[in-house]
């Protein structure tokens, strides 16, 4: 299970866009990189399974304040894999 830096941009620009921390309402967001590999983002496995496959989360950090959100990683996957980057162009950072 892999989810690249770039394919979590591309995720929570186009699903999450307009999400504000719902704590201090900063809308800044930091994903964790992977600590071997900073093209990777940096994956949970939480021991649950769905679909019986392992699940991963992905923990996005509030800059401002901390707060940690969560999301499952299956889930991103899916996504990303269904609404693939068109062209293969690249996308601007967030
Ligand atoms: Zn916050």
């Amino acid at each position: 299970m892999q989810i690249t830096f770039d394919e979590a941009v591309r995720f929570f620009v186009a699903v999450t866009a307009s999400s504000s921390c719902y704590v201090c309402k900063a809308d800044k967001w930091e994903i964790p990189f992977h600590a071997e590999n900073n093209k990777l983002c940096f994956l949970i496995p939480v021991g649950a399974r769905q679909g019986g496959v392992g699940a991963h989360n992905l923990n996005l950090e509030c800059t401002s304040c901390g707060l940690i959100r969560t999301h499952r990683a299956e889930t991103m996957r899916e996504w990303l894999d269904a609404n693939p980057l068109e062209g293969g162009g690249e996308i601007e950072s967030v």
